[in-house]
């Protein structure tokens, strides 16, 4: 295996039956890599140790992969705070706790006003990104976020604003783009046709998820793709598509998490994703794009009480705290247990700074764009 990670240190790339080699490689962590495959033995997810312990394949992985970070991008770890801003949403994804279809759900929209106030206090943490992410509402209008965003703008100009509201025209994106925003996140959530039809119901199209991210591109967007880990069916042969997918788009963000169950979906009766085989793969991420921005992520934070810290080290140079008012945190319920919701945003940010620390690294205060590629 080492000559694998040190051939993809120095290539960025590998032939597809070595990047399955990798991907298979044996973990030391007690938990199924694939877990919702019928292949998988038994997944004992929420039992792990709080101090993991990895293969010397899976160390050596991670440390190339914090290596060519530090080369790029140092210590720093970039600071986006996350606005959770509509529970609403008009699709019926499978996986997701905030589906159209979940009837008992307490929805929530904030104002305008609200979201201005969540963008004033995280100025105030020292955060020079925003992210407005919610379902897809039809309520926010074009002209209703373009609204907000010219807002947010006038109010910060330093800072840079990202959209994540899901699948629009390209003439939509190319309003959010004029008003202000400029970057934008769109999970394109698996590369094959086959597994995008296990978690998806028929009215949406993989082919137009990947077409919105080449508009977004197109328009000048720095993107953000990406896909859960461990959804119900992958295999490493459909990881391999993603990897694929993802070398044609060179996006400049790469946002992975583990799936986590959620009790009023239909995949309530999966297991989560693997925390083995999501470090995995941010370093295979890191290794194949020295200069992405990967996020340690919320979800990676509430499979493992250390998932964050453990991401870092494995080569991700992103954190995303939540600045969504503490009211409406628990509302936003993708997954069980999801972490920060009961927070201030003050206290989120003291805690990630700290975590951050603790694994050797240091938050930036900065808008954190993408290195040159
Ligand atoms: N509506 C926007 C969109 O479609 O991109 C943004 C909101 S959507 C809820 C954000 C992301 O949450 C999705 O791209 C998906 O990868 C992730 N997500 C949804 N349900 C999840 C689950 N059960 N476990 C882990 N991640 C989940």
């Amino acid at each position: 295996m080492i000559d694998l990670i040190e051939k993809l240190k120095e290539t960025k790339d590998l032939t597809d039956e070595e990047f399955i080699r990798l991907l298979t490689m044996p973990t030391a962590v007690p938990e199924a890599l694939f877990p919702n495959t019928p292949e998988a033995s038994s997944h004992p997810s929420g039992l792990l140790p709080l101090n993991l312990e990895f293969t010397d394949d899976e160390e050596s992985l991670f440390s190339a992969a914090d290596e060519v970070r530090r080369q790029v991008y140092g210590t720093g770890v970039y600071v986006r705070g996350l606005i959770e801003f509509t529970s609403f949403c008009k699709n019926n994804c499978y996986y997701c706790g905030i589906r159209r279809d979940d009837r008992e759900l307490k929805r929530y929209r904030l104002t305008k006003d609200e979201i201005l106030k969540c963008t004033d206090e995280g100025y105030e943490l020292g955060y020079r990104t925003f992210v407005l992410q919610g379902g897809e509402d039809p309520f926010f209008t074009d002209e209703k976020i373009c609204d907000i965003v010219s807002a947010i703008h006038a109010a910060h100009p330093d800072c840079a604003i990202t959209l994540s509201i899901g699948e629009k025209s390209k003439e939509s994106y190319q309003k959010y783009f004029d008003a202000g925003a400029e970057r934008y996140l769109l999970r394109h959530e698996t590369a094959n046709e086959e597994h995008y039809r296990v978690l998806h119901p028929a009215e949406l199209s993989l082919s137009h998820r990947k077409q919105c991210l080449y508009d977004l591109k197109e328009i000048g967007y720095q993107i953000g793709a990406g896909f859960m880990v461990g959804s119900l069916k992958q295999t490493p042969e459909y990881l391999l598509e993603d990897l694929h997918f993802l070398q044609d788009l060179q996006p400049d963000m790469i946002g992975i998490g583990p799936y986590l169950t959620h009790h009023a979906t239909p995949f309530k009766d999966c297991c989560n994703g693997s925390i083995a085989m999501t470090l995995r793969l941010i370093s295979i991420l890191r290794l194949m794009f020295p200069y992405a921005l990967i996020p340690a992520t919320t979800a990676l934070g509430t499979i493992h009480p250390k998932g964050r810290e453990y991401g870092l080290s494995a080569g991700a140079n992103v954190v995303m705290p939540n600045l969504s008012p503490t009211g409406v945190r628990k509302l936003y319920s993708l997954y069980e247990n999801k972490i920060c919701t009961g927070e201030l945003s003050s206290a989120c940010r003291s805690c990630i700074e700290r975590r951050a620390a603790s694994s050797g690294y240091q938050l930036v205060v900065g808008r954190g764009d993408v290195a040159a590629h």
